[in-house]
């Protein structure tokens, strides 16, 4: 049976890269639409689906050919971590707000509104009948036909306070809530400037992000997990693999060093072999 929210939910606060005020509400759907962001600027419910990618710098971006709704992953991972398959996602601007940097703004608010059921409404997944594997450099994914989801994830950047983190979750409301959605964004000191330069970041502050220094962690309330980087790579995962279009089913994913592009690429691969299910 397909889910919805019960009932509209909204956040306001900045957005991450552009710095503006930005608003999102969350709206129960009626229909088996899918995840959809609404916008004033968009002339009908944009579908939040792999071919209205138009980019993958420092977080996934869609656009309808006209307007680009800035740095998705964290509403849709927060839908999809919550087993949510209908809803509509209204932004006020271009950009949700970043809260703490993690998705647990998100998922408590619509948590806090409750899940709808919809009888009468088959719920479609997607699950795979071989594994897959994409490899692009240093970044490896790979799918394999499971029972229930399942992910493991492996960041590792060469900075002695970082160093390797490996995460390894059944993908549950339950576990999610606890141990993905709470889990901050990060970026390196060192980058903070090119960053601001390209135009990215602009609402990036401590409030939001977790600043990782030549000599130090600066995490507001220190850090929230030891491996807070991998789980945050994961919760980005979840929400750029949200992009095929369907929720997954019996899979279990390894990624190791992903980033925003290779989510989309390797959600891609998997819409390719997927076998769709009706449930
Ligand atoms: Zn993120």
């Amino acid at each position: 049976m397909r889910t919805t929210i019960k009932a509209p939910a909204t956040i306001e606060g900045i957005g991450l890269h552009k710095g503006k005020p930005a608003r999102v509400t969350f709206l129960p759907a009626e229909g088996a639409t899918g995840l959809r962001f609404l916008n004033p600027a968009f002339a009908s419910p944009l579908p939040a689906l792999l071919n209205r990618v138009s980019g993958t710098a420092r977080g996934t971006n869609i656009s309808d050919g006209k307007t680009t709704i800035y740095t998705v992953e964290h509403l849709l991972s927060a839908a999809a971590g919550l087993g949510i398959d209908d809803l509509d996602i209204e932004l006020a601007g271009e950009e949700p707000p970043a809260t703490d940097g993690s998705a647990l703004a998100f998922a408590a608010a619509l948590v806090r509104t409750g899940l709808l059921q919809k009888p009468g409404l088959q719920r479609k997944t997607l699950s795979i009948a071989d594994r897959l594997e994409m490899t692009n450099g240093t970044t490896r994914c790979t799918a394999f036909p499971s029972h229930g989801v399942s992910f493991k994830l492996t960041y590792d950047y060469p900075h002695p306070l970082v160093g390797r983190q490996v995460v390894e979750f059944t993908l549950t409301p339950e576990e999610y809530l606890a141990n993905v959605a709470p889990a901050r964004t990060f970026g390196f000191s060192h980058e903070i400037e090119a960053l601001k330069a390209a135009g990215l970041a602009l609402g990036g502050s401590l409030e939001n992000a977790i600043v990782i220094g030549e000599k130090e962690i600066i995490a507001k309330d220190g850090l929230r997990f030891p491996d807070e980087f991998a789980r945050h790579k994961l919760l980005d995962l979840i929400g750029d693999l949200a992009l095929a279009g369907l929720p997954l089913k019996d899979i279990r994913i390894e990624a190791e060093r992903p980033g925003h592009a290779s989510n989309v690429n390797f959600a891609k691969l998997l819409s390719q072999k997927a076998i769709p299910n009706n449930d």
